[in-house]
């Protein structure tokens, strides 16, 4: 099968992490957990808890503000210790409801009283667990009719493996879960479409997938991006501006649809995740991690780093970001933790105009014009250059012979901030952060 659309092949370095199997973190008496109320897009949900209040695993801690927001639960049995402020990526800091965890630790509190799917999952706290946070219980109400349910088990992101171990080690839960997405939306087809190069992931899947169709994708990067996965499994192009839906489908991400399936089946709110902790790290790992952790835990849990700190990523080296603190606690869309160890800063060097970056464009966008557009605050013309469409995938990046932030200096433009525009134009030697890895 030929890929339908430009990209890119990053090396993958999932050898690192992909034959471990997901290892639950273990809780201890004290530890303590920083739960932000900003886990997904949209607005933040509020506290319902206080300070010195007992709560139990799964309890709500927080419920939605509105249809466009998320609810949080408890990942542990405990105490809250206060609603303050956490470190938290890109925006510095955040508000969290802060829980010491109990010497005991016992079975969750179940989701109750929903009628259906959607309903489970406001009320599950589930969100985007591929990044995006994007509010499931919405996806799960389309607007318009949807004929396809698609589950993204491409995961082409570099060094990420924690869907590759769901896909192997929960198989039979995914189908179950595709199944009951497929029914609930009214879908007549069901595909989960994984990259060439999870051959074991893809045989577990179709030994259990019945009606479900288990695609075979080319692995090129951005396959797991949402267009170029609907345009790979169906043929069919999302309008520019649209969502899926208004082309019949719906997409989830794996972990995704098997946080609905377990709140659904087993009334489990969406209290921890599979996080890849990988890179520098003594023993690359998944991990099973709650909510809140401070991400030093799970470093220390895969044995630390090995020689010295430079840079940890979050998510994989083309869509993540690099932090600035290892208090950071694990978050809903958080799938990998890449440690760095290296000092490969590559250089800022001025462009060449060598045309890379917009061969490689999945979204035939030219991203050496958007530069210079947004370097030059030209906002109309960056409009009329389509700037909105960009999926912030980073292939300009890694291809770019001149190192140039192409990527942050887009997702900042994006948000039409000028500030933080600025901020970035002053940070670029910094910003050009992941990408030096494969230049060696
Ligand atoms: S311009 Fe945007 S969509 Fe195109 S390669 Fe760069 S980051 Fe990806
Ligand atoms: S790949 Fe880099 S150097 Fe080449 S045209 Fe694009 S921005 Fe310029």
């Amino acid at each position: 099968m030929k890929a339908l659309f430009k990209g890119v092949h990053p090396p993958g370095f999932k050898d690192l992490s992909g034959d471990q199997v997901i290892t639950p973190l273990p809780v201890c008496d004290g530890d303590e957990f920083y739960l932000a109320l900003n886990q997904h897009i949209g607005v933040p949900c509020v506290p319902i808890v206080k300070k010195g209040q007992a709560v139990l695993k799964g309890d709500p801690i927080a419920e939605p503000s509105g249809n466009f927001s998320a609810a949080l639960h408890s990942p542990v049995d405990g105490e809250v210790t206060g609603v303050g402020r956490c470190d938290y990526p890109i925006y510095g800091s955040a508000d969290a409801v802060i829980i010491k965890a109990g010497a005991q630790q016992n079975n969750y509190s179940k989701v109750e009283g929903f009628t259906d799917i959607s309903e489970c999952a406001l009320k599950g706290g589930i969100v985007g667990m591929g990044g995006a946070m994007f509010p499931s219980h919405i996806k799960l109400a389309p607007q318009d009719p949807v004929d396809t349910v698609i589950i993204n088990g491409a995961e082409c992101e570099p060094y990420l493996t924690c869907d590759y171990r769901l896909m192997i080690e929960r198989a039979d839960e995914l189908a179950e879960a595709v199944n009951l997405i497929k029914k609930h939306i009214g879908a007549t087809r069901a595909v989960i479409g994984v990259e060439a190069n999870k051959p074991e992931a893809i045989a577990a899947l179709r030994k259990v997938a019945g009606d479900i169709e288990v695609l075979e994708l080319p692995t090129v990067y951005p396959q797991g991006g949402e267009k170029q996965l609907i345009l790979s499994t169906t043929g069919r192009v999302v309008p520019e501006g649209k969502l899926p839906a208004s082309v019949g489908v719906l997409v989830h991400n794996v972990g995704t649809a098997l946080a609905i399936r377990d709140a659904y089946i087993d009334g489990m709110p969406l209290i921890h995740r599979v996080v890849t902790v990988t890179g520098d790290v003594v023993k690359p790992m998944n991990v099973l991690a709650p909510l809140g952790t401070p991400v030093r835990r799970l470093i220390e849990f895969a044995g630390g780093v090995k020689g010295e700190f430079k840079k940890l990523i979050f998510g994989g080296p083309m869509t993540g970001i690099s932090v600035h603190s290892l208090d950071i606690p694990v978050y809903k869309g958080m799938n990998g933790l890449v440690a760095v160890c290296t000092d490969e800063a590559a250089k800022v060097r001025p462009c060449i105009r060598c045309g890379k970056c917009i061969k490689v464009c999945p979204m035939n966008l030219s991203p050496v014009m958007l530069e210079k557009l947004a370097l030059r605050k030209k906002h109309a013309e960056l409009a009329e250059y389509r700037l909105m469409s960009c999926i912030e995938c980073g292939a300009c990046n890694y291809i770019c012979p001149s190192a140039r932030p192409l990527k942050n200096l887009f997702r900042l433009e994006k948000t039409d901030n000028a500030q933080a525009v600025e901020k970035v134009k002053s940070a670029v030697i910094d910003l050009t952060s992941n990408f030096p890895l494969y230049k060696a």
